[in-house]
């Protein structure tokens, strides 16, 4: 694990992270991971499932070994012989992602998938908690952040039909339960880079990113 080129992007929602490592894993020619398409997927496959969160933790914990998530492409999420890709981006998902990612079972599964992944690859991982928990050794960390407004004013650009207070609440509201959750909250590693990037577009925070690792 140790002499692959590990790089942890983490960050708040729309916080660009997405694009930012999927650009930077493509100049760089390395692989590139999206961890939150798999905490989406999980939430997916449990709200089809209809197990209560609440009692999550008397669940058997050999279920996991029945729910297979494979990403294709950075985009195509297939789990168990099913294409995802559309759903997990639906508000039933979107809504409940955050209380199921809080779920200590849940991410002990990914986080091992993930550093399995890692582990025989040079990889930009992006997610909440990639520098703090999942790579902790990785060689370079950056969290990206900008303002509310900006995220929520990306989301809109993002499908016009959505409304920016909307917006606005949703985030917030989704960052409130991954920073404050008890296992692996979503925080900064003491040791990551900071750029906001309210007023650096994408190619610029490639850039400055790609010199840092680079130099
Ligand atoms: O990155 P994205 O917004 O798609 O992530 C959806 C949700 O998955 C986040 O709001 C968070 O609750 C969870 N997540 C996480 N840890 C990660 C990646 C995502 O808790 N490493």
């Amino acid at each position: 694990m140790k002499g692959n080129l590990h790089i942890a992007i983490d960050g708040p929602a729309a916080s660009g992270k997405t694009d930012t490592g999927k650009l930077l894993a493509e100049e760089l020619g390395i692989l590139f991971l999206d961890t939150g398409l798999m905490y989406r997927a999980m939430t997916y496959y449990f709200l089809n499932s209809k197990l209560d969160e609440n009692n999550f933790d008397l669940i058997n914990k050999d279920i996991f070994d029945d729910i297979n998530i494979e990403i294709f492409n950075n985009q195509n999420v297939i789990l168990n012989n099913i294409d995802i890709s559309k759903v997990i981006f639906s508000d039933d998902v979107n809504n409940k992602v955050s209380i199921y990612a809080g779920i200590k079972s849940i991410r002990e599964s990914l986080v091992k998938k993930q550093q399995l992944i890692a582990q025989d690859n040079d990889i930009v991982m992006v997610g909440r908690d990639i520098g703090t928990v999942v790579l902790p050794d990785a060689k370079f960390k950056f969290f990206l952040d900008c303002s509310l407004n900006t995220r929520a004013m990306r989301r809109m650009h993002q499908d016009d039909k959505k409304k920016f207070t909307n917006e606005k609440d949703k985030l917030n509201n989704r960052d409130l339960l991954d920073k404050n959750r008890e296992i692996s909250p979503l925080l900064p590693s003491e040791d990551a880079v900071i750029v906001f990037n309210d007023y650096v577009n994408l190619n610029e925070t490639v850039k400055l990113i790609k010199n840092i690792v680079l130099n």
